[in-house]
């Protein structure tokens, strides 16, 4: 069975009134809850010893979601290049909504992962624009969200290998909304819904996703990297 790991900063959900309605046990509790029945699922957080990111805890994950917002600057440097390493070496890392400034996604990406944003709880529209991908497996054409807060273009990231959603907003804006990367041997998904206030992580296309994100992620066997002088 896939193992999962999801981390949360979980610090608005215990700081504002808004975000403990919207996620009273935390979001990492409503995403584990969409993942459970399929996998292997632990959640860790910020306030954990190292953040619930141990070597340990790494070693035996296989997938690791990540939401983090107000506090990325209290992710230590140690952490953030462990969770690197482990990409690279072919753990699947799936950075959620805000987590497009998460060290281990800027480090991994190399560029400022800036965006444009508004938080006017207007709709948005995620458009499946490769309906074969594996993560919109299941899913309709588009799917709707009444209530979010708008992310637009431009994104400045790298250019993804693949481009599975695009959002409009009420306002106008697009954004590219699911993004799939390579660096090393591991495979990233970033994933735009989520703001801390609306209970996105309880819509049920939404969860469809991240059940597929987490199975396209997974690590899979390949051939041994070796590197260095060859004899
Ligand atoms: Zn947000």
């Amino acid at each position: 069975m896939v193992a999962v790991t999801i981390w949360n900063e979980f610090r608005h959900e215990r700081e504002e009134q808004a975000a403990e309605v919207a996620y009273p046990d935390g979001i990492h509790e409503a995403i584990a809850d969409a993942l459970t029945d399929e996998y292997d699922v632990q959640t860790a957080t910020l306030d954990d010893p190292h953040h619930g990111l141990t070597a340990d805890v790494l070693e035996d994950t296989d997938v690791l979601l990540w939401w983090g917002h107000e506090a990325h600057d209290e992710v230590s440097d140690v952490v953030a290049d462990r969770v690197h390493r482990h990409v690279l070496e072919g753990m699947g890392f799936i950075p959620l909504h805000s987590s497009h400034y998460a060290k281990p996604f800027t480090r991994l990406m190399g560029t400022s992962c800036s965006l444009q944003y508004r938080e006017d709880g207007g709709t948005e529209r995620l458009w499946v624009v490769d309906p074969g991908h594996p993560i919109a497996d299941g899913l309709n054409e588009v799917i709707e969200l009444p209530e979010t807060e708008m992310y637009g273009e431009p994104f400045d990231v790298p250019e993804p290998d693949r481009q599975v959603f695009i959002s409009w907003f009420e306002g106008g804006e697009v954004f590219r909304s699911g993004c799939c990367y390579r660096r090393g041997n591991g495979r990233i998904f970033y994933f735009r819904p989520g703001h801390e206030t609306y209970p996105i992580y309880n819509n049920a296309a939404v969860r469809r996703v991240l059940r597929n994100a987490v199975e396209w992620a997974s690590p899979t066997e390949g051939a041994p990297r070796t590197f260095g002088e060859r004899s």
